[in-house]
């Protein structure tokens, strides 16, 4: 079968977020199943690797055709194709915020699917990635709909993240190349007044999917479903919620080539070589057996931040130090640089995306904190448990599917989780581990217990594989 992965971000090219380590991860683990696996995403300025495999290709679009390079690289076995259109892509650190974000990634969808005919193998599946992909089954529906080189590809869009949803002027349709004849709300592209590409993906694709199995179902509810559920629950058996995974070659303890010593869970000792070397990085005492609470996160209101906002003075109060990486939201950076100012010798802040920093916190912290509002999936619980650095989540979505509430008696769980959204409930649950911390023996079992469960892709991977075949045998 040949799988076509279309995303707007791959690691380590471009990344803002858990869907480019999916991006990266997932095509390597189809591949090993014995797929043949094509990865195609923008190529940003900030890109700099691959070759020129095709001067010049004419893509229909806007008043008539827009000229694209193409680059290409091994991305360790799996093909990476680059769409260069410097006009759409080259803008600096920020690939999305742009005013012509819809047109640019318009533009991509349009482009990806003529490399694909460039390419000359047709794919049995294109699997899209979020809004920013959500207008290629659109276009196949219509402008491809009679072309013989996509006759038997089918689609599947994966949601990472219901919260984003391409909005842009109903009025670009035939700027784009697609009928103004699309803007309807019944099947067609309009949303609540104006169009969605997230909404064209969501009617258009064949199958979908999502990111958890929990979070599958919390997006046919009004609670999470951003006005999408009525469609989502009317195409509730088109979907899906797969897990996502971890690429251990990446975030692996034992082999990490970020972190100061490597560590496993029959040999902790390089856990303590960790936490001192991350205190002294972010300028704190060396008090090793002071709990490090952490946080690697996009600093928003979807990862909880108010709650941690809320109860931060207290958690200090409680003897931990506190250490953030993140960037986002200016009122949340401010709080939690004037923390840092009046604690320096209990908090470490560091504003900005640091790849290398996320991982060594990972490695040295004790405590992970995640206490999201909502969470489609949530990479970093998952990386916390692999580095025996203990989650205190709450329970949605993915945080949910993978955190288990640690049991003293049976000594089974690997974390602490909460259900209201409040922050005396995040409170009792660092109270809770903050005291089974101070228990030696205890905390190494729950550590342990997050250590050894396998969250690699190799499930889950089979488990699109299913989902393609399916189908490809419809
Ligand atoms: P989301 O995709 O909603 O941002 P995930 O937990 O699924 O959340 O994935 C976040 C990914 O981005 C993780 O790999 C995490 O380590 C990384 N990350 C988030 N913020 C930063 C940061 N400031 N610096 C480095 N990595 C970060």
């Amino acid at each position: 079968m040949h799988i076509l992965f279309a995303a707007s971000e791959v690691a380590p090219y471009a990344k803002t977020g858990g869907l480019a380590d999916v991006a990266s991860a997932l095509p390597k683990a189809l591949q090993k199943l014995g797929e043949r696996v094509t990865v195609i995403m923008p190529r940003y300025d900030s890109i700099h690797v691959g070759e020129v495999v095709c001067q010049y290709l004419p893509v229909p679009f806007g008043y008539g055709h827009k000229p694209i390079r193409i680059f290409r690289e091994e991305m360790g076995t799996v093909p990476i194709y680059w769409i260069d259109a410097p006009e759409y892509f080259h803008r600096g650190k920020d690939i999305y915020g742009h005013s012509d974000d819809p047109e640019r990634f318009a533009f991509f969808c349009r482009a990806l699917l003529e490399t694909a005919k460039w390419l000359g193998v047709p794919p049995d599946v294109i699997h899209l990635n979020d809004w920013m992909t959500g207008l290629i089954p659109v276009y196949l529906r219509t402008v491809y709909s009679y072309d013989p080189f996509f006759a038997d590809t089918s689609t599947l869009l994966s949601i990472h993240n219901m919260a984003f949803h391409g909005y842009f002027d109903p009025r670009q349709l035939p700027y784009f190349g697609l009928s103004p004849d699309l803007y309807t709300s019944d099947g067609g592209l309009e949303f609540r007044g104006t169009a969605s590409m997230l909404k064209g993906g969501l009617v258009a694709a064949d199958a979908l999917s999502t990111v958890s199995r929990r979070y599958a179902q919390e997006i046919q509810t009004s609670e999470f479903g951003f006005k999408m559920e009525g469609l989502l629950k009317a195409r509730r058996h088109d979907l899906i919620g797969i897990l996502n995974g971890v690429d251990y070659e990446i975030w692996n303890p034992a082999s990490d080539h970020y972190i100061a010593a490597h560590f496993t869970p029959e040999d902790l000792s390089g856990k303590r070589t960790c936490k001192a070397d991350l205190l002294s990085r972010f300028h704190l005492p060396q008090e090793l057996d002071r709990p490090i609470i952490a946080v690697v996160s996009r600093i928003s209101d979807q990862k909880g931040f108010d709650l941690i906002q809320e109860i931060s003075g207290r958690l200090l109060q409680a003897g931990a130090f506190f250490i953030l990486l993140g960037s986002g939201d200016a009122r949340y950076e401010n709080f939690f640089q004037r923390l840092r100012d009046a604690a320096p010798h209990r908090v470490g802040v560091y504003f900005g995306f640091n790849n290398e920093m996320a991982h060594r916190i990972e490695a040295g912290a004790d405590i992970f904190l995640m206490p999201s509002l909502f969470e489609p999936c949530g990479l970093n619980q998952i990386y916390s448990l692999k580095y025996g650095t203990v989650p205190i989540v709450r329970a949605t979505g993915g945080l949910d599917d993978t955190i288990q509430e640690f049991d003293r008696i049976t000594r089974n769980g690997n974390g602490f989780k909460f259900i209201p959204y409040k922050s005396n409930k995040l409170l009792e649950k660092i109270y809770e581990a903050l005291i089974l911390y101070q228990d030696r023996e205890l905390w190494q079992v729950i550590m342990k217990n997050g250590m050894q469960a396998d969250h690699s892709w190799d499930v889950s991977a089979k488990k699109y594989l299913d989902v393609y075949r399916a189908l490809q045998n419809r």
